[in-house]
């Protein structure tokens, strides 16, 4: 079944609400570019949070990395990516448009019908140079994917760590790919951020720990609220597997421009660790104490990319409701990822007192998340700015809160009511996050 979101709604959502924004858009935009604005940001964070929770902290198997994004250029000759990370491309002779060659259902232009030029390849990486001196610089890429700044770690970080197989080391960072294809927001951007785990383990090994992963990443989406009917495994065909893999998954989610991919589960076998010790030189094993022999580990790799995961949280939270015959919009994101947890409003603006309340209940609430103060609008208005952006609690300080020191506590998803006490409100804030 199709999915009944409105890309144009959320699209129009996320800017009114400062969620994600064109990048330089004053200069008229850099197309698949993006900024995520004060509630993309902390929705982001949240999401990559939560993925780092659930594997570096969650797992004691598991190592975390931060690598850089300019590498040696011979780490892509290594990897393939200099020969085979190409889009074969074909341009209208009439229009002069540009597409990709395999995303094409006939061998016209389908924008305006003309005919099309011989398909040439194109490669995705972004160059730049690396030195001080003018002529005297080297050609350098902007990394294209996370996944080789671990592979080139692999024995810095056995090393340092002692980690016996099976184990794995993650990572969470930008990645640039110069797309041709673009369109429904930051699905496809040409800067990006991935989170990936390569996993290590014995050859033998491969097949229990492929399966897995692929549940595992299946699992984490689902426990993060989005719908399960929403999201399908496609194994790849074997033409269409990447050069390294032997096998791969995709987890795809059906966006409202169609199922598409979310992320990659990929059995990228001994490839990279073998292609990396061939070209440098350096031994890139692991010693088995089992067997008093050398192996090169297969890697299992769950590679996910951060803006996806953050464009299928925004479209399967987003709901219209009707409340008192009156159209309510609300992102009911799971409370893990919501961008702002509490929002805190005077009844009555023009009264100090209740002011001055107000904004010391938010004080109180803030410092571990997110916490917002706004007078700026009346309280029907300020709950409808809310519920836009998911925050899960509302708290309204009244004139009867000058006297029995109780706020009232709006819960987003139910919009049920209840008065608690100034003094137990962080308290009682903090249980219900943690429940
Ligand atoms: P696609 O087929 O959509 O181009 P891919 O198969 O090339 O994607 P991978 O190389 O497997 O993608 O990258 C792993 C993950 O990184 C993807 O599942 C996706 O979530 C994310 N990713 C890749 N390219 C982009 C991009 N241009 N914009 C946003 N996220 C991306």
């Amino acid at each position: 079944m199709e999915n009944a979101v409105d890309m144009k709604k959320v699209a129009s959502l996320c800017k009114r609400r400062g969620i994600i924004f064109q990048s330089s858009e004053i200069y008229g935009g850099v197309g698949s570019i993006w900024d995520y604005g004060p509630i993309g940001v902390e929705l982001k964070n949240n999401v990559k949070a939560a993925w780092w929770r659930s594997y570096v902290y969650n797992r004691n198997d598991i190592e975390g990395l931060d690598a850089s994004i300019l590498m040696h250029p011979k780490t892509w000759e290594a990897s393939g990516h200099v020969t085979s990370f190409a889009d074969l491309l074909v341009d209208c002779k009439e229009c002069k448009k540009r597409f990709r060659e395999d995303q094409l259902k006939k061998k016209v232009c389908p924008e305006c019908g003309g005919g099309l030029t011989q398909s040439r390849r194109f490669n995705l990486m972004f160059k730049t140079s690396i030195g001080s001196v003018e002529g005297e610089s080297t050609d350098i890429y902007l990394r294209p994917e996370t996944a080789q700044g671990i592979f080139v770690n692999f024995v810095n970080i056995l090393n340092s760590s002692r980690k016996k197989l099976p184990f794995g080391i993650a990572q969470i960072g930008k990645s640039f790919r110069n797309e041709i294809t673009a369109g429904n927001l930051t699905f496809r951007s040409r800067e990006f951020e991935q989170m990936e785990i390569e996993y290590f383990v014995t050859p033998e090994e491969d097949k229990r720990w492929y399966d897995f992963w692929v549940k595992e990443r299946l699992d984490w989406y689902i426990n993060l609220g989005i719908r399960r009917e929403n999201l399908r495994l496609r194994e790849h065909e074997k033409d269409e597997l990447a050069h390294y893999a032997k096998s791969c998954h995709d987890i795809e989610y059906n966006f409202p421009f169609g199922w598409s991919e979310l992320e990659g589960i990929a059995n990228r076998t001994d490839f990279d660790l073998r292609q990396h010790a061939r070209i440098s030189g350096t031994e890139l094993v692991y010693f088995d104490d089992a067997t008093n022999k050398n192996i090169t580990p297969y890697v299992i790799e769950p590679s996910g990319g951060v803006d996806r995961a953050t464009l299928a949280f925004l479209v399967d939270s987003y709901n219209e409701e009707k409340v008192k015959n009156e159209k309510r919009v609300v992102l009911k994101l799971h409370k893990e990822l919501a961008p702002v947890k509490v929002a805190v409003f005077p009844l009555l603006k023009n009264r100090p007192e209740i002011v001055e309340m107000a904004k010391r209940v938010a004080k109180d609430l803030s410092g571990k998340y997110k916490v917002v103060y706004d007078d700026t609008a009346s309280i029907g208005r300020l709950y409808r700015r809310q519920d836009e952006i998911g925050t899960l609690y509302c708290v309204t300080v009244d004139v009867q809160s000058l006297d029995d020191k109780k706020v009232t506590v709006r819960d987003r998803d139910t919009m049920a009511q209840d008065r608690i006490s100034a003094d137990l409100l962080k308290s009682e804030i903090n249980k219900r996050l943690e429940e």
